[in-house]
């Protein structure tokens, strides 16, 4: 762990840049789906404990490296922003924020976690309605639906929508995209509201999609139970 008197920084770009976690954050993120994959194939072939392979070895090697990676660049970057600042609250700041974590998940654990599954465990929570491709990185969302970057084109005149956002309409009936323009111009039923999804807010998306979809299997192949005993025919979740 790096110690304070070694920081040295001059402009808040520095700061800025020293923050910037994505690389790991994504790393971290694979690596937490292939190690649900691997639970879930243990699962598929009969074997109800997992052996400590190779590949499962490695996995958690590759999940603590990533772990350790943010947590080093959270606490430089907290201890640089007191410095850069001249401020004593930055490592405070970040510990009240993990802190608030708790509140998080009693809140998480208090929602219908049936229903939260089922939303995420469809082909759409994770793919692309425009070309039917899973949606790993930054993206758009409108209401349900997550879009790439660069599908979020008019599909009657072709105009780039993704720096139009108030411009851009999906129209349920032919499931596309539309620009306000050509909506109104074939008078079709259209809904806006599309927003921006950071890469950081569609990792954690993903993990929740790979998680519920792990959750899944685990119980249709009865290695969890139930929830509910309407839970699979309800939600159908057993063809996941
Ligand atoms: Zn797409
Ligand atoms: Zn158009």
């Amino acid at each position: 762990m790096p110690t304070f008197h070694k920081i040295r920084f001059t402009t808040a770009e520095h700061v800025a840049v020293a923050l910037s976690v994505s690389r790991e954050a994504k790393l971290l993120c694979k690596k937490v789906v292939s190690f649900f994959h691997l639970l879930a194939r243990s699962c598929d072939t009969g074997v109800r404990r997992l052996g400590v392979t190779q590949e499962l070895l490695s996995l958690v090697t590759g999940l603590a490296h990533y772990l350790k990676l943010i947590i080093r660049i959270c606490l430089q970057g907290s201890l640089r922003l007191e410095k850069e600042k001249d401020i004593d609250e930055g490592l405070n700041f970040l510990l009240t924020n993990i802190n608030g974590l708790d509140d998080r998940l009693a809140h998480e654990s208090s929602v219908d976690q049936a229903a939260e599954a089922a939303v995420y465990c469809r082909k759409k929570a994770d793919t692309c309605p425009v070309c039917n491709e899973p949606v790993e990185d930054k993206c758009f969302k409108q209401a349900d639906r997550i879009i790439h970057m660069q599908c979020l084109r008019c599909h009657n005149c072709g105009v780039d929508l993704s720096d139009k956002l108030p411009h851009a309409r999906w129209a349920p009936g032919t499931r596309i995209i539309l620009c306000s323009n050509c909506a109104a111009h074939r008078l079709v039923d259209s809904q806006g509201g599309f927003s921006e999804v950071t890469r950081l807010a569609q990792y954690v998306h993903l993990l929740k999609c790979a998680h519920a979809r792990l959750l899944a299997t685990l119980r249709s192949s009865g290695a969890l139970p139930h929830t509910s005993g309407t839970l699979r025919s309800k939600y159908g979740l057993s063809t996941c």
